[in-house]
């Protein structure tokens, strides 16, 4: 067995260029390659034709240049799509294309095939952890993406945003994530501000810890409950690692570079959308740097939790305002194609459920 190639997709422009140097061609090229990749969308190294062919056999010798393969998509009635993307060895994961307002496309990016945290209101966590997504693979779903967009849809599709919140705990594949990250925001390439990802985590408290030696991207804790009792029930993670530490870690986190942190919260009925949750969530969350993002609880077949109605959502975001906070609801997009937020679980099996 060979060993495996190091991907492409996974360099950024100064890795490309030490790579080209180490192994004697002009740093240069790197720019130019660069270019057909990440601007151009053209993965196919015959057509370079400004790049030598030395380069581009080496590359086809020694690298991994292949972009994971859209194996399924669906449009949702709200515009939400969702990709099943599969990787080299037959798994598959998906992505999400989710547009909003002032022409932005957000891509909905996944970390790892299943998770390994468990939470017992999501879809992928039944899945358990099959393995992490290597950097190319995390950013070859963007590419991938991109690319089957501009084939279909429109040709100059660009997807302005990542949120890394589609299947699995991006913190627990900590050095991938970091390095797609950095490729996505490589001002010659993809070149995505700081302010346009969003890493989610569950509230992995180590990793949290060395969040100073990741880019300073948007940071979201997936909350979900101000009590112990009610975030162990939830969230298994919170037995290693409870809300009085999960606090002390989230203080440390250079807020200049972040400015302000992000709760997610699903709204489970009669479970966290009661007066005492309100009391709880103003004890602990910090007032001026902290926002929360109400997430209604997203149905799927089997789940145990019921959704709040409409008017206790409502009164739940109210009463956050009131206290001070900024406090948003999200909007459920792609419930039609179970895109929606937990909904994302890759079985071929389900592909029958969704062709149309
Ligand atoms: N593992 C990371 C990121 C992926 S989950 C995390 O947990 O933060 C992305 C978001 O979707 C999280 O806030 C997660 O809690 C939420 N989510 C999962 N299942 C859901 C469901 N059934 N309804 C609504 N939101 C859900
Ligand atoms: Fe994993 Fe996030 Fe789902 Fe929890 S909510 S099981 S951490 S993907």
């Amino acid at each position: 067995m060979s060993e495996k190639k190091t991907s492409l997709y996974s360099l950024t422009l100064e890795d490309l260029r030490e790579y080209l140097k180490e192994n004697g061609f002009a740093k240069f090229a790197a720019d130019q390659v660069y270019n057909w990749i990440f601007k151009r969308y053209e993965f196919d190294p015959d057509k370079w034709s400004n790049v030598s062919s030395k380069i581009k056999n080496d590359f086809i010798e020694k690298m991994d240049i292949n972009i994971p393969k859209i194996v399924w998509n669906g449009l949702s009635t709200d515009g939400t799509r969702k990709f099943l993307v599969g990787m080299s060895d037959s798994n598959t994961v998906e992505a999400v294309a989710i547009p909003a307002k002032n022409n932005r496309l957000t891509l909905c990016v996944s970390s790892q095939i299943g998770c390994a945290i468990g939470c017992t209101f999501c879809h992928t966590g039944t899945m358990g952890l099959t393995r992490h997504l290597t950097t190319g693979e995390i950013v070859g779903q963007y590419l991938a993406v991109t690319k089957w967009l501009r084939d279909n849809v429109d040709e100059e599709a660009r997807l302005s945003n990542i949120v890394y919140m589609g299947q699995g705990e991006p913190l627990h594949n900590f050095n991938n994530v970091k390095q797609a990250t950095k490729v996505f925001m490589e001002d010659k390439g993809i070149g995505l501000g700081q302010r346009k990802i969003t890493l989610s985590t569950s509230g992995l408290v180590p990793q949290i810890e060395k969040l100073e030696d990741f880019p300073p991207v948007n940071i979201a804790i997936s909350l979900h409950a101000a009590h112990d009792n009610i975030r162990t029930e939830l969230m298994p993670i919170n037995k290693a690692y409870d809300l009085t530490r999960l606090f002390e870690a989230i203080r440390k986190i250079p807020l200049k570079a972040h400015r302000w942190i992000t709760y997610e919260y699903i709204l489970i009925a009669d479970l966290n959308d009661r007066v005492e949750d309100l009391e709880g969530l103003s004890d602990l969350l910090d007032k001026g740097v902290s926002k929360v993002n109400l997430i209604p609880f997203n149905e799927y077949p089997e789940s145990k939790f019921k959704r709040p109605s409409d008017e206790k959502i409502k009164w739940f975001q109210d009463e956050l305002i009131r206290r001070g906070y900024i406090c948003t609801t999200r909007i459920t997009k792609g419930t039609d194609i179970l895109a929606a937020c937990g909904q994302l679980k890759s079985e071929h099996d389900k592909l029958n459920l969704w062709a149309d």
